[in-house]
């Protein structure tokens, strides 16, 4: 499990795995000595805090994928910074997104030949429990894309 982690990310390191009936729960962090604020630049090796995202990921053997990220706040240092605090940057997700990349990606693929209303019972069917509203979300941004 630790492999598809890294193959997100290579400093995300897994905490715990839940493996339930239908989904399996990764808990995850980071670990890097310090993180680059997105406002200025500067690096931080201080820790305000730690909150939980929840991302969606491919799902394994038939089973939806959760992973429970431990994201980390730090402080920044730089007193020119107009921010105090920042959150750490991950790259396989969008800033507010809910949802892996690649994960996204698969959505796209299976939406793309079908309606709406059909891609979202195939989805829904052990990859990802998503509305219609999102699958029209996730095709709309494709084409403003391209
Ligand atoms: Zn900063």
């Amino acid at each position: 499990m630790e492999e598809l982690l890294k193959s997100l990310d290579s400093d995300l390191v897994l905490i715990e795995a839940v493996v339930g009936e239908e989904t399996i729960e990764l808990h995850a962090k980071r670990e890097t000595d310090e993180e680059t604020c997105p406002y200025c630049g500067a690096t931080s090796k201080s820790v305000h805090s730690v909150y939980r995202k929840t991302i969606s990921d491919l799902p394994i053997q038939e089973k939806m994928v959760k992973i429970i990220l431990h994201k980390r706040l730090f402080f920044c240092r730089n007193t020119d910074c107009s921010r105090a605090l920042f959150s750490e940057t991950l790259s396989f997700v969008d800033r507010y997104g809910r949802r892996t990349n690649r994960l996204t990606k698969k959505i796209k693929e299976i939406a793309m030949n079908m309606s709406a209303r059909s891609a979202k019972k195939v989805v829904n069917e052990g990859i990802s429990n998503i509305s219609d509203d999102t699958i029209l979300r996730i095709l709309k941004k494709t084409t403003d894309h391209s």
